[in-house]
């Protein structure tokens, strides 16, 4: 099966990556397609195949942070164990990297609840916040703070045509078909000089990410700085240190083409990382069916109830007894996932021998050893990566 890169256009023979049906998303449900991962060796992306019925699926599927008002993900857990939340750090990388002039127009774009651009509001309240959504699931969460003129779903008004001196993106390119496209869209919104600031996905530090069925783009840095490049922008920042496990890139629009050659050396090295995460996922799953057939019967949970976490629960599930997930964010605890309860760590019934720990690779050994509940004689762990 061949395809084309979506930012570059180079085919690409074949996936590097393949798993059967069916494939898991973002939200933890699952859809009825194969796996596929492919990577391109002329400008160093990665991505997956097309989702079935892309519009339905973010329109009615796909809701984020709707469950509740407080609800949000979690993304990393501090010194002191006590968790930090997604959109508070990205409120606050966004005014640091942005810059933004006294009263400037704001745009968030893919917004969902734009909890975002609420918290950068409330530190800075000159700014006029506009938000825009693929859905109207979340009017309800824009209306306190986004005035009805400024908020768009489906398509974007004509007037906001350079308007903007800054876009936010958060967690939104890594689902666009045509991110290219995409880019060239909102260079079109931004003012001269206006600033885009986009986070997503990095899978050389989230491995996982490379088989998420509606990431559909898994960039690289040469292949982000492409398609800046194509699209118009200069690139300002890109950083891989201010959020665990996913880029914040920024950058300018650029008034002038921009020079589009790839550094050749970048790319190689981005094809290998890629072929080697695909490599990984080849053997973690071949490793996962082994581990569960072995201990058929037994009385098991599972660590996170993320993605890792409920992609072991798929793989083992006919095979052991699964009682619980165990997770770190406190707003999970109480809640169930795929009917069986999330609780705390350090809440896990005696009885419980063997644990599947279910976390980025990457930080597994970290994490895991840091908890003395789970540290226990008698109690067998399975990593997927060993
Ligand atoms: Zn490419």
């Amino acid at each position: 099966m061949t395809t084309s890169c979506r930012v570059c256009a180079a085919d690409i023979a074949k996936p590097s990556y393949e798993a059967s049906p069916p494939a898991l998303t973002s939200m933890m449900a699952f859809v009825d397609i194969p796996t596929l991962a492919f990577v391109c060796r002329a400008c160093g992306h990665a991505q997956c195949a097309d989702l079935p019925d892309i519009e339905t699926f973010y329109d009615t599927t796909y809701r984020i942070s709707l469950e509740s008002d407080d609800h949000d993900q979690i993304f990393a857990v501090d010194a002191d164990g006590k968790p930090i939340f997604r959109t508070d750090h990205q409120a606050a990388v966004g005014l640091r990297l942005l810059d933004l002039p006294q009263g400037a127009s704001v745009l968030d774009y893919g917004a969902a609840k734009a909890d975002t651009l609420r918290k950068m509001g409330t530190a800075r309240p000159d700014i006029r916040p506009h938000v825009f959504d693929v859905s109207n699931d979340y009017r309800p969460a824009w209306k306190s703070f986004v005035a009805e003129e400024d908020q768009a779903s489906y398509t974007v008004p004509d007037a906001w045509q350079g308007r903007f001196q800054a876009i936010i993106s958060h967690f939104v390119i890594e689902h666009v078909a045509a991110p290219v496209a995409f880019l060239k869209n909102l260079r079109d919104l931004l003012a001269p000089g206006g600033r885009l600031l986009l986070s997503m996905p990095d899978v050389a530090a989230n491995p996982g990410d490379m088989t998420v069925a509606d990431h559909l783009n898994h960039f690289s840095i040469p292949s982000l700085k492409k398609a800046f490049a194509l699209s118009g922008f200069t690139v300002e920042t890109i950083d891989s240190d201010a959020f665990p496990g996913a880029f914040f890139a920024v950058a300018m629009r650029s008034e002038e083409p921009v020079a589009t050659e790839v550094d050749s050396a970048e790319v190689a090295r981005a094809v290998e990382m890629a072929e080697d995460i695909c490599a990984f996922w080849k053997v973690a799953t071949a490793r996962l069916d082994r581990s569960a057939a072995k201990f058929s019967g037994r009385r098991a949970a599972v660590y996170g109830s993320g993605f890792y976490g409920s992609w072991i629960h798929s793989r083992i599930a006919k095979d052991v007894d699964l009682s619980v997930f165990l997770d770190q964010n406190p707003k999970l605890h109480g809640s169930s996932h795929f009917g069986r309860p999330v609780i705390a760590p350090a809440s896990l019934a005696g009885d419980v021998d063997l644990l599947f720990v279910g976390l980025n690779p990457l930080k597994a050994r970290a994490i895991i050893g840091s908890l003395p509940a789970l540290n226990r004689p008698g109690l067998d762990i399975v990593w997927i990566d060993e």
